[in-house]
């Protein structure tokens, strides 16, 4: 199969001032979809042109550099989309708030754990909460990679922040701690909930 650029379901205005119209436009029509071409080169031909985005990522082999960084591309932006809708409805299930009180003692805790993941990622990468075993995990990858690639921390991601710079460069600059602060504006608590139910 071959794979197209997700639709954003909302406007590239729809999160600011948290995060700015020009960066949502540049890191949606220009990077994703950058991700979306080089996957589909890197899969062409081969036996990965019949998978679907969730088997290339599992059965990757990781020394196929050119599909390990645009399938990680591809699948890590898509979820980070979904979990910044603004239009539709931003409410905690009761089950998530039980599995975070359960997992890292309180939100306040999980907060911390998170923010520190994305802030202390050396340079390019991403920081996760993911569903393992029913628990929720916190962890971060470099570059594009992912926590369902071999060798990756584990787990269903549920929610992950892009921590490269071209996520926030135009707005925050090198203030890397203030972007994440501002994300956390701007996370729908009603989809993150949607994919705990679905991965637990
Ligand atoms: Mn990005």
């Amino acid at each position: 199969m071959s794979f197209t650029l997700p639709r954003l379901e909302y406007s590239y205005d729809a999160l600011e001032p948290h995060i700015d119209a020009r960066t949502m436009e540049i890191h949606h029509s220009k990077h994703h979809q950058g991700y979306t071409n080089n996957l589909n080169s890197a899969i062409v031909g081969s036996e990965n042109e019949s998978k679907d985005i969730l088997e290339i990522l599992s059965d990757l082999d990781m020394t196929n550099m050119a599909l390990r960084n645009n399938a990680g591309g591809y699948y890590n932006h898509k979820l980070f989309w979904e979990v910044m809708n603004p239009n539709t409805e931003n409410v905690m299930s009761e089950g998530l708030k039980l599995a975070i009180d359960e997992s890292f003692g309180s939100f306040e805790s999980f907060r911390d754990a998170f923010s520190k993941a994305a802030a202390t990622r050396f340079g390019s990468g991403w920081a996760w909460l993911c569903v393992k075993n029913r628990q929720l995990e916190v962890c971060s990858t470099p570059n594009q990679d992912n926590p369902l690639m071999p060798n990756g921390c584990g787990g269903t991601p549920i929610l992950g922040l892009d921590v490269w710079e071209h996520a926030y460069y135009l707005n925050y600059q090198n203030r890397r701690p203030d972007y994440i602060n501002a994300f956390f504006d701007v996370i729908n608590w009603g989809v993150i909930s949607e994919k705990f139910e679905q991965s637990s």
